[in-house]
């Protein structure tokens, strides 16, 4: 039986090494073996081994929203602020430390690169650095319903503030749809959502950072406070300090988001209608994104055809209101129709 299913299973993995190769799979002898084939094994490696592992770690995160979520309401608001305000005082006591010892290498954040969703990569994190950590830091510590604010520390994840936030009918102005992205990254570094083009990025939605500079001392960075720190904070990617809280804007969510597809066949006409429906104003879609496919799929009759000609003659689709995902066929193949 085992030798059956272990058959079975070796069957598959060499089909879907054959299958998945393509037509594109035999690369220039140019390219070092070991590249051409890693190139060749793409599929089965992605099937069964990255998609497993993904999967598995995003059961890992929601456990941790979910088990978070718990002890953040288990410990209450008081004992939340008190851990935060011991924390702080942790990053405090190792720049000091840091000083005192004359500053042996440059400041960076523990996290590992791997864990990261920056698209740059890891550079040297483990030469010649003093990290400090702050992955403990992720907790929110305030959400305020009528005022439409909240108070986070920076390892709070945009999973998390789904999780906090939704149930009371509420999303940050500019909410990062990817879970693991952290507050503290985009603060640092930067953010954009589908609905930027009414509200603007996500620096702008931020009232106030909580922020220890590298000399240990800390500070409460609002606009009017200290405007050159309020302003230099976005995009500084960490080098204006360690961010330790950040007060931002709220917006009240509706149960439902109506989307709407609207094919269009060129670069230059995707270009000309996504700028003029993100000039509309108020009446401009909330949520306004792009996908570029080499095939499409119609949205009202929703066949999905690889066909070229299908394609471009499919005339269901009309354009309405809310979110707008323009479908572009970029590089225009003409294949065999194959619907299903
Ligand atoms: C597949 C993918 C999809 C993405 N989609 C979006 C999207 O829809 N919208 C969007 O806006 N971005 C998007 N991004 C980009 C992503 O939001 C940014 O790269 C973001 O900065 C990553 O945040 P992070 O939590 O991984 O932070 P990190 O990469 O850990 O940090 C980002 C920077 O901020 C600094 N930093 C982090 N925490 C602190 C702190 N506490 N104090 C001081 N400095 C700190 C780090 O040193 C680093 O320079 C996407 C990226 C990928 C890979």
């Amino acid at each position: 039986m085992l030798l059956a299913v272990l058959t079975c299973f070796l069957a598959v993995v060499v089909f879907t090494i054959f299958a998945g190769a393509g037509p594109n799979a035999s690369l220039s002898k140019e390219f070092p073996w070991q590249f051409r084939l890693a190139a060749a094994l793409r599929t089965p490696v992605l099937m069964f081994i990255v998609i497993p592992l993904s999967y598995i770690q995003g059961l890992r995160r929601n456990y941790r929203t979910w088990s978070g979520a718990r002890a953040r309401a288990a410990l209450g608001d008081d004992a939340i602020m008190a851990k935060h305000a011991a924390d702080v005082q942790a990053i405090v006591a190792k720049l000091t430390a840091w000083n005192k010892a004359g500053r042996p290498g440059k400041l960076r954040t523990a996290r590992p690169s791997w864990a990261s969703m920056s698209t740059k990569l890891g550079s040297g994190k483990d030469v010649d650095t003093y990290k400090i950590e702050i992955r403990q830091m992720n907790s929110i510590l305030r959400v305020d319903k009528e005022g439409l604010t909240v108070t986070a520390e920076p390892s709070v994840t945009m999973g998390e503030l789904t999780h906090a936030l939704m149930p009371h009918g509420l999303a940050l102005q500019t909410h990062v749809e990817m879970e693991s992205i952290t507050i503290g990254g985009i603060a640092c570094g930067f953010g954009i959502e589908t609905n930027s083009h009414k509200v603007g990025l996500f620096q702008e939605s931020v009232l106030a950072y909580e922020m220890v500079d590298a000399n240990g001392k800390v500070h409460h960075v609002t606009k009017d406070s200290d405007p050159e720190l309020f302003y230099a904070i976005p995009w500084s990617c960490g080098t204006a300090g360690f961010l330790v809280s950040i007060k931002v804007r709220l917006v009240r969510t509706k149960p439902f988001v109506r989307v709407r597809y609207e094919p269009t066949r060129s670069p230059e006409e995707l270009t000309a209608r996504m700028t003029a429906l993100s000039k509309m104003g108020d009446k401009a879609p909330v949520f306004l994104e792009a996908s570029l496919r080499t095939c499409c799929t119609c949205c009202t009759c929703d066949t999905y055809c690889t066909c070229y000609t299908c394609c471009t003659s499919c005339t269901c689709c009309t354009y309405c209101t809310y979110e707008l995902h323009v479908y572009m066929t970029t590089t225009p193949r003409l294949l065999p129709c194959s619907p299903f």
